[in-house]
């Protein structure tokens, strides 16, 4: 039983042949970026080319989901209809991610309780049986 943070109304993210394969991990709850296998940089969001050095060949790698806030803001306008406000969208910078930052949600937690620094750990919130999205939960010691 997958837990449920976001309406069915939410707007669901387009694949595209770039970002399939990251969406495809996601359905078997797998978080991964992608990684040049030319200079190991990694990346996220998925990209036809390496920023550094413009290679198009890459490969994909797990990372564990673990993570701190770089940053967030709190919401209190929905983007969906039937949506519990507030809501926080943060920036996660993610471990043994090659220094990567992603975007997502903190659940679970009231907006007060977010706080740049906090550490986080994955959630995933299955939308559909295709469709599963990465959030963050707060770890609370
Ligand atoms: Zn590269």
């Amino acid at each position: 039983m997958s837990e449920r943070f976001f309406p069915d109304s939410m707007p669901a993210p387009l694949a595209d042949h770039v970002t399939l394969p990251f969406w495809q991990a996601a359905a078997e709850h797998r978080l991964v970026v992608q990684r040049c296998t030319a200079c190991g940089r990694t990346r996220l969001p998925p990209a036809p080319v390496c920023t550094d050095c413009r290679s198009a060949e890459a490969d994909w790698k797990e990372v564990p989901g673990r993570g701190e806030v770089y940053t967030y803001t709190v919401v209190h306008r929905p983007i969906a209809a039937g949506q519990e406000l507030p809501f926080v969208i943060a920036v996660i910078a993610l471990e043994e991610s090659g220094g990567l930052r992603m975007i997502s949600n903190v659940v679970d937690a009231k907006p007060e309780e977010v706080a740049i620094g906090a550490p986080v750990e994955l959630v995933w919130e299955d939308m559909s049986a295709e469709l599963a999205i990465p959030r963050f939960r707060l770890v609370r010691r």
